[in-house]
């Protein structure tokens, strides 16, 4: 970067803002996957205006920008594949309103997701997507990603709470787009088609989220199933329900004889497990709910289904599912997480496949996830260190994405495309999909300085 340019971002910042410094650059040269690429500088963020104009002549210049939040996208997301500025939002980080009457709260980008639930919480509403990272992440990455989590099933990820949004184009242009309203017909919903854009099209500088009336009770049943298929029925029928769970989890065999090898839980050898949870306003009806998916779990060949009857009884059922990162930590090896989504009536089928996938490419992997929105974690273990098993992965991944797609599934339920992801937009999208992408990318960045390098756009 030459010495006009670098001034030129001091005086939009300020020192205290500005980043040349090794160390802080190295940390700007991943976020939570394997790739790594470093920035020729970063900037923190403080206004509206200080984005325009780091943009404005970004874009003059030329120069990549890849905006950040916390950094745990998990695909390559917020790496800066070309290098140039790290635009990093953390510290426009205000709750700038709760509305209760209107049921929304607008924020800064770099409000932490668990922050913005701590606020919620005293007036007895939530923001309902909760990605597991909700500690630590960002309400920009969660829009920019469309985050997602657990209680998808019931509430929807992250699009489906996005008002209204202030954004920066790569011109430094600022553009307000959405309505606080709960409803709008009005034009072009450029409100949507930013959400899940990861920073490619724009930068996001203010958010108005929905939210939702916090439920008070819930209640949670463990079912066993010694056939995968018998599990898969049991998603269809509940999901075709009058009942709809606020958690379906999966696990499959694979992951359920690591955790009894590695986290030391006392489970049973069987094909599937599944975790469920009704929630809502009054004791009965949680109560009601989840005995009618029970019923449906015995109709379906469960050889036991435990309804926790008691909050303590509640963790011991959640205890497998919740066990599954540390188990990862213990395992010492590396693993891929995919989260591939397939309709919910094909989840037995892409699980059996991937079994099969995984023994002709010779590598482990293991299948959890939320069932009932049909999106899996596939986890597959490889040795990093090893030339042999590294050769191995790429093709297995290919095949379990081409699989996904073939069964009407998609690349990502929740964590993106990023770099990761990008080579198999071919297998989702066809020619026609892929070129309108481009278009709209080259209409609203010409220069290509948007986090170039991303989802098989042109940069
Ligand atoms: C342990 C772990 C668990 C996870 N669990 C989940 C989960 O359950 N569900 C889920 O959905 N994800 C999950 N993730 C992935 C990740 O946390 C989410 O994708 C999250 O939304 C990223 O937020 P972030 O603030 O870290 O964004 P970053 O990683 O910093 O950025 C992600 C993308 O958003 C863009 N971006 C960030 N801020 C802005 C902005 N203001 N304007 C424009 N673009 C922006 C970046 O350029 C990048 O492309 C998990 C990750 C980890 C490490």
């Amino acid at each position: 970067m030459d010495e006009k340019t670098r001034q030129a971002l001091l005086d939009i910042v300020g020192e205290e803002n500005f980043t040349e410094n090794i160390i802080d650059l190295v940390s700007y040269t991943y976020d939570a996957s394997s790739y790594e690429h470093r920035p020729d500088c970063a900037l923190w963020a403080i206004s509206t205006e200080q984005v325009s104009r780091i943009l404005s002549m970004a874009n003059e210049k030329g120069i990549p920008v890849t905006p950040r939040g916390a950094g745990t996208g998990l695909g390559g997301l917020a790496v800066p594949a070309r290098g140039g500025i790290v635009l990093d939002v953390t510290r426009m980080n205000s709750i700038l309103e709760i509305c209760i009457p209107d049921r929304l709260a607008v924020v800064q980008p770099g409000v932490v997701y668990a922050d913005l639930q701590s606020a919620l919480a005293p007036y007895g509403f939530f923001f309902p997507p909760d990605p597991a990272s909700g500690v630590v992440c960002t309400l920009g990455g969660n829009v920019a990603t469309n985050a997602g989590g657990l209680h998808a099933v019931k509430y929807g990820t992250t699009r489906d709470y996005v008002l209204c949004l202030e954004a920066v184009l790569a011109s430094g242009e600022v553009m307000r787009v959405g309505a606080r309203t709960m409803k709008t017909s009005s034009g072009y919903d450029l409100c949507r088609f930013l959400v899940g854009s990861e920073g490619t099209l724009a930068v996001i500088t203010e958010i108005t989220l929905k939210i939702a009336p916090q439920p008070s009770h819930r209640a949670t049943a463990l079912a066993v199933f010694h056939k995968l298929e018998d599990a898969g029925q049991a998603v269809t029928r509940v999901m075709h329900s009058e009942v709809t769970p606020s958690v379906l989890e999966l696990l499959d065999g694979s992951v359920i004889s690591l955790l009894r090898e590695h986290a030391h839980l006392d489970l049973p050898e069987v094909e599937a497990l599944l975790l469920v949870e009704t929630d809502g306003m009054t004791e009965s009806y949680v109560r009601f709910q989840l005995t009618k998916i029970a019923e449906m779990f015995r109709g379906c060949n469960a050889a036991e289904v435990e309804v926790a009857a008691t909050m303590r009884e509640a963790e011991l059922l959640w205890k497998a599912r919740k066990s599954i990162g540390g188990m990862m930590g213990a395992i010492h090896l590396d693993y891929a997480p995919e989260d591939i989504t397939v309709p919910m009536s094909q989840i037995a089928t892409f699980l059996r496949r991937s079994e099969e996938l995984s023994r002709v490419h010779g590598l482990d992997l293991f299948n959890f996830g939320h069932a009932g929105d049909g999106n899996l974690h596939t986890n597959i273990l490889y040795d990093g260190k090893d030339p042999d098993q590294v050769a191995r992965l790429e093709p297995l991944l290919y095949e379990l994405h081409k699989l996904a797609c073939d069964l009407g599934g998609t690349l990502s339920g929740e964590h993106g495309i990023g770099m990761t992801k990008a080579k198999y937009m071919p297998l989702e999208h066809d020619p026609t999909a892929l070129k309108t992408m481009r278009k709209l990318k080259q209409a609203l960045d010409p220069n290509n300085i948007l986090n170039p390098g991303k989802m098989m756009l042109p940069g």
